[in-house]
């Protein structure tokens, strides 16, 4: 499908929705009652730090609510004063947090329901509303809504929908897309649907796989069953990764996205020599501010002397689930919750160790005088955070 031509026409359409309605002012008043914290900003202003009794809180120097997030979030609630009557759905959750999503609920903006892991689309009838994500949907969810006939209101973010050209240039030069991101991830089915050819790779470990086969061949069904849900139809690694551009999900680790692509950049100069090396690889940077501002500030955070780290968003979020693998990096006894209630008292936390199931942990708060760190992913509140440190504070100080 010619993506490309199909958005620039969506965007013209009287339909289509993406720079908000006129609320900002009245819409910005209600957000901030509902997500800024006074606690937060005064820490902010103390150095990103405060001790109360035996808890010192370090702050991340960057942390939360990125502009894209607050954007989109701010997006929606100018649809519903837009549309005050209006039935308005939302295709998933508008970002990876469970009180902005419940906030939404309240509102009387409808997500898309899922049977069987599909999307049900026949709930959204003719003039409906319906609200894209700030990671983006598939160009096919995109048809289908417009084909209804529906009011679609675009909150992708701009820096994803920079990914999306990125893809689109390969697909234009027969490029395939390798793509660093999980391919369950909304935001990477997104972008793939707008790719040619594509495969993607969650880490260094599985490029390494696939520039290995680049350069010497490999067992081929074994690869194909290795990226099976991962590559685009009817792939084939001898014919689709002779010419191959970088794309990454926005959230990624940032040094693990620039080390794929070395790899990658490397891979290719070695199988076909330096001077051909543009005939083969293509990379733009499509790596976010914010995600990057905020792996930057939890590389700095974890310099200090800390007992454990709390890491705070949706455990469904990407940008978060990388904030705590830096503290696992750094060996520092790291909680991933996604709201102060979790905290159940001094001795039991529940909580979500990475790639595992959420459990409680007994006896996780040292006695005596501690240092915490904390930092929170780009969909989370400040209200969230503070809420978290009220609850420390009850605990210790
Ligand atoms: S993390 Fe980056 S790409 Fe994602 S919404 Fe925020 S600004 Fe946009």
């Amino acid at each position: 499908m010619d993506t490309k031509t199909f958005k620039r026409n969506l965007q013209k359409s009287e339909n289509y929705y993406r720079r908000g309605f006129g609320h900002q002012e009245e819409v910005a008043l209600t957000m901030e009652g509902e997500y800024k914290s006074s606690l937060i900003q005064a820490i902010r202003e103390n150095g990103y730090q405060i001790t109360r009794g035996d808890i010192t809180i370090r702050l991340a120097q960057a942390f939360g609510f990125c502009w894209g997030v607050e954007r989109a979030v701010a997006m929606a609630y100018e649809t519903r004063t837009h549309f005050p009557n209006e039935r308005i759905w939302i295709t998933n959750e508008i970002i990876h947090n469970p009180s902005v999503n419940q906030r939404l609920r309240e509102m009387e903006i409808n997500f898309i329901p899922v049977r069987d892991g599909v999307k049900d689309f026949s709930v959204v009838r003719k003039g409906d509303v319906v609200i894209l994500p700030a990671f983006g949907a598939s160009v096919q969810e995109m048809q289908l809504l417009n084909e209804k006939g529906c009011i679609i209101v675009d909150t992708t973010c701009p820096w994803v929908a920079k990914v999306w050209n990125s893809v689109e240039k390969h697909k234009k030069k027969q490029y395939t897309s390798i793509i660093h991101g999980k391919y369950k991830h909304e935001e990477t089915i997104a972008t793939s649907s707008f790719a040619g050819k594509y495969l993607i790779v969650l880490n260094l470990e599985e490029a390494k796989y696939v520039c290995d086969y680049i350069l010497n061949g490999g067992d081929k069904e074994e690869f194909l069953n290795k990226f099976r849900k991962a590559s685009s139809p009817g792939f084939d690694p001898d014919v689709d990764l002779v010419r191959v551009g970088i794309a990454n999900q926005t959230t990624m680790l940032k040094s693990e996205t620039e080390a794929i692509g070395k790899l990658f950049e490397q891979t290719m100069m070695k199988k076909y020599g330096p001077a051909n090396l543009n005939d083969h690889f293509m990379s733009f940077n499509t790596i976010c501010d914010a995600t990057q501002e905020r792996q930057d500030a939890m590389l700095e955070l974890v310099k200090e002397k800390l007992d454990l780290v709390i890491v705070i968003g949706g455990f469904n979020s990407s940008n978060t689930t990388h904030l705590q693998e830096i503290a696992i990096q750094r060996q520092i006894p790291s909680y991933h919750i996604d709201s102060a209630s979790r905290i159940i008292d001094a001795n039991r936390i529940e909580h979500k160790p990475l790639h595992q199931e959420v459990q409680i942990t007994e006896n996780w708060l040292p006695p005596g005088k501690i240092t915490v760190g904390i930092t929170s992913g780009a969909s989370t509140p400040d209200k969230v955070v503070e809420e978290v440190i009220e609850r420390l504070f009850a605990l210790k100080a």
